[in-house]
């Protein structure tokens, strides 16, 4: 049996106080054999970094989240920086952009998306990129990149974009990762895009605490649940769950580098 991958987990999420020990112990035994935790802040990118020391089939991602800038003090930039320098480390982000909240003025998620690219590749690190309401933004920044700098080592992390999109953001050498979504019953036209996205682009994510999916729609989601999502996505791509866990596994393998724990 083929492990899976859990791309993008907020293990760090409060909602998972007490009871991580047993939410990491159900998600192995369930088969999930490699987590990366995303960070969100400064606070949280350390976090997720003490978890991936602590455990070795965590990894760890530092950013600071477009929703989260307005609350970074000075020096959260440069404690990402340092950060980013661990060997646990596997990715920049979660970074992006976001019209749905608006949280944060959007010409400085823009300079700060931008701050995190540039980190990914002074790094050669997966940069991990949340786009909501915004996926006009978002390639028009990927592309300036790319037309600079070449192919974009990263990831659209719980991927709801149209065809399109898809489309742009795997010309210029992005991953696309699904989450519980794809099992919702109006997702038909995401069902649809992941169908046709190649086999050695594709990753599966939680996102949990959030998203759970079917059969788990509304309750607190967590990493062990990415058995559902990949089964949807395994449906769709005509193979069984087993072969879909080790394309996508090796997939992630390969964007985030493993190495771990030298
Ligand atoms: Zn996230």
């Amino acid at each position: 049996m083929a492990g899976w991958w859990d791309t993008h987990a907020h293990l760090d999420d409060e909602q998972f106080g007490t009871d991580l020990p047993d939410v990491l112990l159900r998600a192995r035994a369930a088969g999930v054999e490699q987590i990366v935790a995303v960070g969100i802040t400064a606070a949280s990118s350390r976090n997720c970094l003490a978890l991936s020391q602590r455990h070795d089939f965590i990894h760890a991602t530092v950013g600071i989240h477009p929703n989260e800038i307005q609350q970074a003090v000075p020096g959260d930039w440069e404690q990402i920086r340092q950060l980013a320098q661990s060997p646990q480390v596997v990715g920049i982000g979660e970074t992006g952009l976001d019209r749905y909240w608006d949280k944060t003025p959007f010409s400085i998620q823009q300079e700060w998306f931008a701050r995190h690219l540039e980190l990914g590749r002074e790094r050669n690190l997966a940069v991990v990129i949340h786009c909501r309401d915004a996926e006009n933004d978002v390639v028009l920044m990927l592309r300036e990149a790319f037309e600079r700098h070449g192919p974009i080592r990263g990831v659209m992390h719980s991927f709801v974009g149209s065809l399109e999109t898809a489309r742009a953001c795997l010309d210029m050498g992005l991953h696309l990762s699904f989450a519980g979504m794809l099992t919702y019953k109006n997702a038909a036209n995401l069902r649809e895009v992941a169908a046709q996205v190649p086999l050695d682009r594709l990753l599966v994510e939680t996102d949990c605490p959030y998203l759970a999916p079917v059969p788990h729609r509304g309750k607190r989601n967590e990493p062990r649940h990415v058995l559902h999502t990949g089964a949807e996505l395994a449906r769709l791509h005509g193979l069984s769950p087993d072969q879909l866990a080790e394309q996508t596994s090796a997939n992630a393998a390969r964007l985030f580098g493993t190495v771990k724990h030298p």
